[in-house]
């Protein structure tokens, strides 16, 4: 082993700090994580070898040991360029990514990648003044980006730096789909949703608020009048279970408990409030509940601990540690029987049963089977359902929409984020089996090749700027596609 190595290997992760869970509980503003300071941050980039496999864990494949390593020689500027390239919210992203990078460190405990990246974004109020943008001039294109999430604002920012006129269309009044409405303040501060839309905004994207394409303005307008169309619509829509007794009073899907949570509406519920489902909606939604007064809170799901959505993960794990520090009680392998009402039709608690994990004869993930011999009674008042979502198509003419081609509730895009139907492309949630946030941007920045490529935008005649060197060793060894390299000063 080469010397430098061992003189740089560094097992020990700096810790990061955390508020205490019985202070955080009380309101929406206290942040879980604190960030790290300076003289933290480069101490942790620091231990990164520079191995790069990490990078493979990345949807979007950003260069992560150039990021990182900057951050430890304190090139907090160079760290910053080198993630707007592929990535346009660093801070979002350095708060709630589920940062599958880290999974992949060879170290135990994997060197902080998500929180060095929120640390390098928080130097800066404002990242223009730091990238200095070499802005195309204007193509005279003209591209409609349908839902204002992640994957429609990178297609929206990196286009721009193209030069083609992007417009956002976005049912909500508030940008940044479920990063906003989904996901609770506590998480993603309201300041730092602001910040990165907009630095979007400021790159010459124009927003449209509160136009929902079907209702307010019909969808066959929009794909006439624009050159490209790029659905970025998420899955908007709840599933319910259907439980028997799911009229009852208090009874929700997830996504509506966090819209109205995030938007500081009045949402009535009780004191004892169960969630059926086990991802990070049904973490989400308890540990609102706990904020918003509730005293008992429990996590129901089918299956076990060790079957719930994206486990095995260090996310997954820190999520379920924080929650439960919280006071969140989860019981596994549970299917309810019926939410069980009063005459007056508010929920009284759930009727059970305990489940049996059998082998699926078409093999996969072991099935929970209720054990239907003895019934069990839960107290609660109030119920959430975090258990799933779908995108909603229904804006879509059926002359169109019978050409897109879907798999399940997903629609089928290719590498280049073109769906079945010429002009149309998609990305995010709507399309993606790995229904996450730095997922969406990668698939954003596939679309904006295809949409390049679409409108017959020259590309190649642009300024190419020298990226480190430690950044084109990693494009070599993983065949990485950089975008945008031609409108940032990397240095
Ligand atoms: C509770 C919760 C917690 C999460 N936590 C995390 C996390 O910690 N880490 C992580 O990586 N991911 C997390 N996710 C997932 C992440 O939020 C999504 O993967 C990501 O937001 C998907 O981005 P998107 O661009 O596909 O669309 P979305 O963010 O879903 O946004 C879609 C937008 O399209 C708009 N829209 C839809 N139809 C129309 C229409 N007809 N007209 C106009 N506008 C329309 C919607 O209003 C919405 O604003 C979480 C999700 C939820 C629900």
């Amino acid at each position: 082993m080469p010397e430098t190595l061992i003189y740089r290997l560094n097992f020990k992760r700096v810790p990061i700090k955390r508020t205490k869970p019985e202070e955080r509980i009380k309101d929406f503003k206290s942040p879980v994580i604190l960030g790290y300071t300076k003289a933290e941050a480069m101490r942790e980039a620091s231990r990164c070898m520079g191995c790069g496999l990490c990078i493979q864990g990345c949807p979007a494949r950003l260069d992560i040991p150039g990021y990182v390593q900057a951050i430890a020689r304190g090139e907090f500027e160079n760290s910053l360029r080198i993630i707007l390239r592929d990535l346009p919210f660093p801070e979002i992203c350095g708060n709630i990514c589920t940062h599958r990078c880290e999974d992949n460190c060879v170290y135990s405990e994997p060197v902080a990648i998500r929180h060095l990246k929120r640390f390098v974004a928080e130097q800066f109020k404002d990242y223009a003044p730091v990238i200095n943008h070499n802005k195309k001039e204007s193509t005279g294109k003209k591209v409609a980006i349908i839902g204002s999430g992640p994957a429609g604002l990178t297609v929206a920012y990196y286009l721009s730096l193209y030069g083609v006129d992007c417009t956002v269309y976005e049912a909500l009044p508030v940008p940044l789909g479920m990063l906003n409405v989904g996901i609770p303040k506590y998480r993603l501060a309201a300041s730092v949703i602001e910040k990165e839309y907009n630095f979007v905004k400021n790159a010459g994207v124009k927003f449209l608020f509160n136009t929902k394409v079907g209702v307010d303005i019909p969808f066959k307008k929009i794909y006439d009048e624009f050159d490209a169309v790029f659905l970025g619509i998420g899955t908007m829509m709840g599933n319910m279970t259907g439980t028997p007794g799911s009229d009852g009073k208090y009874v929700y899907h997830a996504l509506d408990f966090l819209r109205m949570a995030n938007l500081g509406e009045t949402i009535p519920m009780g004191k004892k409030v169960a969630i059926i489902g086990g991802g990070f909606t049904a973490m989400d939604s308890a540990r609102t509940a706990l904020r918003l007064g509730a005293e008992k809170v429990y996590v129901l799901y089918r299956r076990r601990a060790e079957d719930r959505p994206s486990y095995p993960s260090t996310n997954a794990e820190e999520e379920m540690e924080e929650t439960v520090e919280e006071g969140v009680e989860f019981w596994w392998k549970i299917t309810p029987i019926e939410y069980v009402k009063d005459s007056n039709g508010f929920i009284k608690g759930i009727r059970y049963w305990k489940n049996d994990m059998v082998p699926d004869p078409r093999g996969g993930r072991l099935k929970p089977v209720p054990i239907k011999d003895v019934e069990f009674f839960v107290e609660v008042d109030t119920i959430i359902e975090a258990t799933g979502q779908v995108p909603n198509l229904s804006f879509i003419p059926s002359d169109i929409l019978q050409n897109l081609k879907m798999k399940g509730n997903e629609i089928i895009v290719d590498e280049k984020g073109r769906t079945s139907i010429p002009k149309i492309f998609a990305g995010g949630d709507a399309t993606n089996e790995t229904k996450d946030f730095i997922s969406a941007v990668a698939d954003g920045n596939k679309a904006v090749k295809g949409i390049l490529e679409f409108l017959r935008i020259d590309f190649s005649t642009m300024r190419k700027v020298e990226c480190l060197k430690v950044s084109e060793e990693m494009k070599e060894t993983f065949g990485k596609d950089v975008v945008c390299d031609e409108f940032l000063n990397v240095q």
